[in-house]
């Protein structure tokens, strides 16, 4: 209401003063600028949509096209260099050395840049430099005293770990690419309307209460209410499935979904930066800052392991040769076995696969329109084993349709009259429901001092008289008589200045899957599912049959929610974890207890994608089982990588030790842990993908 205000002073101020005009231009100057800009941007080649994730990770990554080409001039190169060196055996060592420096350099520069970038950073033990090192080792150890030159040998090693940066850049590219074109709902303009005119403007620059059109086949870019027209909505971004969505006028619509027919002329009531859109890309994109504990451990252990080895590099260089007496007789022998130590102890397959397989599941999860704010949600998700529910909202659909009214010495009509105006400001899904039932929204009735309390209901002064309205709890805290109702249902009763005035009873549905989702969760082995509710017994007994729910515990306060978690935690097995859903609606300290908090989006509800750690976009709770089975798969596919990585490399490290692993073993062994491992991971993109949805 007071938005429209707004906008007719808007237009006031518009035709009358020359202040706005000049404002409206200068406004107009930059967004040429911008467009300008943007399209500058769209020009680079490649930058496409990950250049945001990318900046901050690794400024100098090659782009994987041309590390291709740079491996391909390094290894003819290093053809080149052999056979010139087969061509002069008469080469001293130096001279052959400067030739093979050639394609070590040129396969290189950037391995050796890194490692020095990190030496001056103080981060001293990357992989970087563990390549550095050997490969430097191998092209010196020639001038070593009984030391067997090894120039083709070091460019090789710097060739193979080079390849399996190629295989990690592909598949990372992959990984994001997809994610980025299944989250494809960033808007780029805006048709922004203003004096009859319509201009095409970058949605930062709307503001609210702006209006704007949307075309067919356009991008909703921002959220907002329809003001005029109608048409179906596709939300298979926000949501994972394609099921349109018919919207008309009063309806909201969010950002992201795609307009598929009808003309809309929207309201905007929320900036750009405080859009669903905006808010999902801005969530997906940071999922890595909350790391699982796989990952945590790669990272610490990355750190404490690569100087050991180094060190071990070292002690097995020399210590040999020292204690055997004959130093300069034995010092090249072990050298080299230092150097093949190095090489096969680079950690790389395991920093890079492991990330990378939480970062394809939290894209898989997207992909079905599962939010999971971090890896260390999956961890959790996998060790799911109770799963709690709220029920309005969450088991059911919260629509709830008034059955009957049952007044007391007033109208009917009256009874719904007053307690659709208590309501008038509630978010609560009975608020809504009831004031759809009345209908008509302001009638001039004066509505104040309203308050609402939690689990119990409201209450308001309608034109000066106190109204109550909620369930029987309410009524005994105030004293009113109330009656009791047989009828199935839920129940809400009504007083007035503290006399009981009647009852509306209220019936609620349960979700179309909600019945799938207990029974699937039980096929995926979760072993307990419980209801939570505040509602009366009787109907929370009907709804936990129905479904197949194992336990239920009624008429409960939010408070009481949270104790009842507490009490299932306490219960559960350390390494098992509890899982809550709710509807985000008075449901956020129930969803901070659990283990992990899922929040049904209710299709964009801030408050619901902020408190929860996992959000189902489009409201099903059948998406649970699929959420917590791509996570089983993401965390065993993370521990296949570590296990296998770890394996391969103890074998080769000890066979190393004892001299029996010859350099190139060493390599391949490295670099083709890593491209398995990469390989593996870049499956967790695709669970899911099986499924129907
Ligand atoms: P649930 O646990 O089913 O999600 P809530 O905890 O939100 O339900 O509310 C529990 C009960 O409190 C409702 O069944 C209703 O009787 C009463 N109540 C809560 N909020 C309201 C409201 N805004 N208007 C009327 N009754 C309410
Ligand atoms: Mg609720």
């Amino acid at each position: 209401m007071s938005k429209l205000e707004e906008e007719e002073k808007k237009a006031l101020a518009n035709a009358e003063t020359e202040q706005f005009e000049a404002d409206r231009l200068v406004k107009e100057k930059e967004h040429r600028e911008n467009i300008a800009a943007r399209n500058a941007e769209a020009k680079a080649p490649d930058d496409e949509e990950d250049a945001e994730g990318e900046e901050d990770e690794d400024e100098d990554e090659m782009p994987p096209k041309q590390k291709f080409i740079q491996i391909c001039i390094s290894t003819g190169l290093l053809i080149a260099a052999y056979l010139i060196n087969r061509a002069l055996p008469d080469l001293k060592m130096w001279q052959r050395l400067l030739i093979y420096l050639v394609p070590y350099l040129a396969g290189g520069f950037d391995v050796l840049r890194e490692a020095g970038e990190g030496i001056a950073h103080g981060e001293v033990f990357n992989e970087s430099f563990l390549m550095s090192l050997a490969t430097v080792g191998a092209l010196l150890i020639g001038f070593v005293p009984g030391g067997k030159a090894m120039f083709p040998e070091a460019v090789f090693v710097m060739l193979f770990f080079q390849v399996g940066e190629l295989f990690e850049g592909i598949a990372e590219g992959n990984s994001r690419k997809a994610i980025s074109q299944l989250l494809d709902i960033r808007p780029d303009t805006a048709n922004l309307v203003c004096d009859g005119e319509v201009k095409v403007v970058s949605p930062q620059e709307v503001q609210v209460g702006d209006i704007l059109l949307v075309k067919p086949g356009e991008k909703v870019p921002m959220d907002g209410v329809v003001i005029e027209g109608s048409s179906s909505l596709d939300t298979v971004a926000l949501t994972g499935e394609s099921l349109p969505r018919d919207v008309t006028v009063g309806d909201q619509i969010l950002s992201g979904c795609v307009n598929q027919n009808g003309m809309l002329r929207m309201r905007v009531e929320k900036e750009f930066g405080a859009s669903t859109a905006s808010k999902i890309l801005d969530l997906v994109e940071h999922a890595g800052s909350r790391k699982s504990r796989s990952e945590k451990f790669i990272s610490r252990f990355a750190a404490v392991y690569t100087p050991i080895v180094v060190l071990a590099a070292v002690v097995l260089a020399f210590l040999p040769p020292v204690l055997s007496g004959d130093f300069v007789g034995h010092f090249a022998t072990w050298l080299l076995r230092g150097l093949t130590f190095l090489i096969v102890s680079c950690p790389c397959a395991l920093v890079v696969s492991v990330p990378l397989a939480f970062f394809g599941g939290i894209g898989a999860a997207s992909r079905i329109g599962v939010l999971i704010k971090g890896s260390g949600y999956m961890d959790a998700l996998s060790r799911t084993d109770t799963v709690v529910f709220d029920k309005t909202g969450t088991l059911t659909k919260g629509v709830f349709e008034v059955t009957s009214i049952h007044p007391e010495a007033i109208e009917a009509k009256e009874l719904l009259h007053l307690a659709a105006h208590v309501e008038r400001y509630s978010t609560h899904p009975i608020a809504v429901s009831l004031r759809a039932a009345f209908g008509k929204e302001d009638d001039g009735c004066s509505v104040d001092d309203v308050e609402e309390i939690a689990g119990r209901g409201i209450r308001a002064k309608v034109n000066g008289r106190t109204v109550c309205v909620g369930n029987q709890k309410m009524m005994e805290d105030i004293g009113a008589d109330w009656k009791i109702c047989d009828e199935p249902g839920t129940i809400i009763h009504v007083a007035i200045d503290g006399k009981y005035a009647g009852h509306i009873h209220i019936n609620d549905v349960e979700k179309p899957d909600a019945r799938q989702a207990i029974a699937a969760l039980k096929a995926a082995g979760i072993h307990k599912t419980v209801m939570l509710t505040g509602d009366r017994e009787k109907v929370a007994q009907r709804v936990a049959e129905d479904l197949g729910v194992d336990e239920y515990h009624a008429e409960l306060l939010p408070a009481d929610k949270v104790s009842k978690v507490e009490e299932l935690l306490h219960n559960e097995p350390e390494k098992h974890a509890l899982v809550f859903v709710g509807d985000g609606i008075n449901d956020a300290p129930v969803l901070a207890r659990a283990d992990v908090g899922i929040a049904m989006g209710a299709l964009g509800s801030d408050a619901a994608i902020e408190a929860a750690d996992v959000v189902l976009m489009d409201d099903k709770p059948s998406k649970i089982e699929k959420a917590i089975r791509i996570s089983r798969h993401t965390i065993r596919i993370a521990k296949q990588n570590i296990v296998l990585a770890l394996v391969i490399k103890v074998a080769i490290l000890l066979l190393a030790a004892a001299g029996l692993a010859p350099m190139w073993l060493a390599v391949f062994g490295d670099t083709g842990v890593l491209i398995l491992c990469v390989l593996n991971s870049a499956r967790t993109l695709y669970t899911g993908r099986k499924g129907k949805q």
